[in-house]
């Protein structure tokens, strides 16, 4: 076995630089080096032996939660690009990634109003227990009557705007429709 004095030259692993570089041995206690200034950084840190390297010391112990494969947390803990393209180098592309089904305010706010709607439509046709008239063009409708329409469906009158409008409270929303008022 080799015995180091201080002023000596040994390969060592530096924390600073995180590789092996050639360190300059600055403490020897009982024959061991016990600390090392970097040649290439200039720090003085504690020896660290550079065949060491398969086990950085900075390296934290990998934490694999329950339920979570190993393999899962070590893609996780890579950056979200590596994660992407092993993603993608598995096969796993993009399309087979469920999107949150997550509506935007504007799209809430439409399923809201189609809900409404519909509510108020149904509300209507119980209030109506009439027959609806179907509806034509050059026909007169009443407000608050029922109009039935080949591609809307039974609708009721919501509103009477002369000359020639009515706007209609169908199932799937309010149309506008011409007529003879
Ligand atoms: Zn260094």
């Amino acid at each position: 076995m080799a015995s180091y004095s201080p002023g000596q030259r040994i390969e060592a692993r530096c924390t600073r630089c995180r590789d092996i570089t050639g360190h300059i041995i600055v403490v020897v206690l009982d024959g061991e080096v016990a600390k090392v200034e970097c040649c290439a950084c200039g720090s003085v840190h504690k020896y660290y032996p550079a065949e060491n390297k398969a086990r950085p010391v900075k390296e934290r112990p990998l934490r694999v939660q329950s339920g979570q494969e190993r393999g899962e947390a070590v893609l996780n803990r890579s950056s979200a690009r590596t994660r992407v393209e092993l993603a993608a180098a598995s096969g796993a592309g993009t399309g087979t990634v469920p999107r949150p089904a997550k509506l935007s305010r504007a799209e809430q706010q439409s399923v809201k109003l189609r809900e409404e709607l519909e509510h108020q439509w149904q509300e209507a046709m119980a209030r109506n227990p009439g027959m609806p008239k179907p509806y034509a063009m050059d026909g007169a409708f009443a407000l608050g009557s029922l109009v039935e329409h080949p591609s809307f469906g039974v609708g009721m009158v919501l509103s009477v705007t002369p000359p020639d409008r009515i706007d209609v409270l169908f199932r799937e929303g309010i149309k506008a429709l011409r007529c003879r008022c």
